[in-house]
């Protein structure tokens, strides 16, 4: 509970004006990107700098407050979900460059710096920060950060946690603490590492260093279309297994390209079934080289049409066409559900069948646009909440991402577990993987302050007992709710 005198506490540690409890100002963080989970907090606090943060962090530990940390909330699990009666904590000021050395091809980072910011400010110099989320240009270092974010290019370059160096970090009772660091490696366990892809659970991220790359010589994309998703699969299979590694290998299927057509007119062809796009990038001759190849194999395995962007602002249209793919579902459907989930590469046309008959069987239309290249799915399940449709739209996304588990993949390849899938953990990880988890978090977090109630299960939210969501038994007798 925060009473006046707690409040007043926090105005003086960060500025009145950085403080914010208008209940209408409240609602603006009530949740992220994935709409169905909402909460509103009791406080949402704007610190400027790592003390700043640590002050707030104090308060909440001293008070036994849960906190949240907040990017921009583009997150697609429901990780920046408040806490009911908890504070937010929004890194939204904090989007100063601290430090840019372009000889060192490092750059030191607040965490409210978007992804796209640091490519733009890298750029004068031939330099660039390779993981690059469909939401780049408003998702935050520090959001990337907690969930190890990914993009289409990181089949060859790796996710953000091969790009992070070392991070300043606020532990959940407010002490600051540096992990990792400018040598390539550090003795004793990695806790750089082990912070990446956290969501939020041991701590807040408020400095970040990141190691920038040469912006290579030649790029080659192109579109090649596909009268099957089975035949587009298979090219994938075919161009990885040939030793060439793309820099990038994304998917459209027909529900995709058209939403993406009706959006942004990037030039995608309305009769493809499938399309992919697949990116070289490196040494100019290697690249030309390679790209004769990948053109061959998507003509051995049946490409109806191949276009080759001619110049940087055909390349750059492909690609707005392909980053826009989420938004562009409002174009064909009153609402949609993203799925994330892995599928290793060579069942990708296995798992794109099964798709389509759960599809059938459930009445309602997916659209798949994802990362090919790792096997990293993003069905999106359109439906028309007004109509009734949200439960059928929610079991089919959850039987999908059990396909992708049964299948040898993983529950979420980038948008991390958040609130939506903690229930669906046991479904990937035995109990005594969990306890694990549970204990190194609790060594962070002895409390359960920082971000509770996100990415590890709570029996009692999940029904009691491991496994796939079940109502409580107060839930189902109309005593409680779920989220
Ligand atoms: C249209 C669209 C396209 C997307 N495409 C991709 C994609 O291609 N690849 C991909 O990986 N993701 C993608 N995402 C998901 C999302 O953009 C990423 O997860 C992103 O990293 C979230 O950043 P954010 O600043 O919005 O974080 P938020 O949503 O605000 O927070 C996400 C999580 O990070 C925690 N957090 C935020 N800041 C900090 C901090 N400083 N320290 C500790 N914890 C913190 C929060 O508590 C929360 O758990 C997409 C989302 C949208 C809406």
């Amino acid at each position: 509970m925060i009473d006046t005198a707690l409040r007043q506490e926090f105005e003086a540690a960060l500025g009145a004006d950085a403080v914010l409890t208008d209940p209408l100002k409240l609602r603006t963080y009530e949740c992220d990107g994935l709409t169905g989970f909402r909460e509103v907090p009791a406080l949402v606090v704007l610190p400027r700098g790592t003390e700043e943060v640590a002050a707030a962090v104090s308060l909440c530990a001293r008070a036994g407050l849960p906190f949240v940390a907040r990017g921009a909330g583009t997150g697609l699990s429901g990780g920046a979900v408040p806490v009911a009666q908890g504070v937010v904590i929004s890194l939204a000021r904090m989007r100063g460059i601290v430090e840019f050395d372009p000889d060192d091809r490092r750059m030191v980072l607040q965490p409210g710096v978007t992804n796209a910011e640091i490519s733009r400010v890298a750029a004068p110099h031939g330099l660039y920060y390779a993981p690059d989320p469909s939401s780049q240009v408003v998702c935050t270092i520090g959001g990337n950060v907690a969930e190890n974010s990914g993009g289409a290019h990181c089949v060859k370059y790796g996710f953000t946690v091969h790009h992070v160096t070392a991070l300043r970090v606020v532990l959940p009772d407010g002490t600051v603490t540096e992990l990792g660091g400018d040598a390539p490696e550090s003795e004793g366990p990695d806790l750089r590492g082990l912070f990446i892809g956290s969501e939020g659970t041991l701590g807040i991220a408020t400095e970040i260093t990141v190691r920038l790359l040469r912006t290579p010589e030649s790029v080659r994309t192109l579109v090649a279309d596909f009268p099957t998703a089975e035949a587009a699969g298979e090219a994938v299979s075919a161009i990885m297994a040939s030793g060439i590694v793309p820099a990038a290998v994304e998917m459209l299927d027909s529900l995709a390209i058209e939403a993406c057509e009706a959006a942004v007119h990037a030039g995608y062809s309305l009769d493809a079934t499938a399309a992919l796009v697949v990116e070289l990038d490196g040494m100019e001759h290697e690249c030309d080289e390679q790209f004769e190849q990948v053109v061959a194999l998507c003509r051995q395995k049946g490409t109806t049409n191949v276009r080759i962007a001619g110049t940087a602002e055909e390349r750059a249209l492909i690609w707005k066409g392909r980053k826009a793919a989420f938004a562009a579902m409002g174009r064909i459907s009153p609402d949609y559900f993203v799925q994330d989930g892995v599928v290793p590469r060579t069942r990708l046309s296995e798992a794109l069948t099964r798709i389509a008959a759960m599809s059938r069987a459930e009445g309602l239309r997916v659209a798949n646009v994802f990362h090919a290249g790792d096997g990293n799915l993003h069905p999106l399940v359109l439906f028309d909440g007004q109509a009734g449709e949200s439960e059928r739209a929610e079991r089919l996304a959850a039987e999908i991402a059990e396909m992708c588990v049964e299948l040898g993949g993983s529950l979420s390849g980038e948008h991390g577990i958040g609130l939506d899938k903690a229930c669906s953990m046991p479904e990937m990880f035995g109990e005594e993987d969990l306890a694990v988890m549970d204990r190194l978090r609790t060594a962070f977090d002895p409390d359960r302050l920082a971000n509770p109630g996100k990415v590890l299960p709570t029996p009692r939210l999940c029904g009691e007992t491991p496994g796939r969501y079940r109502p409580h038994p107060l839930e189902a007798a109309g005593m409680i709710e779920r989220l």
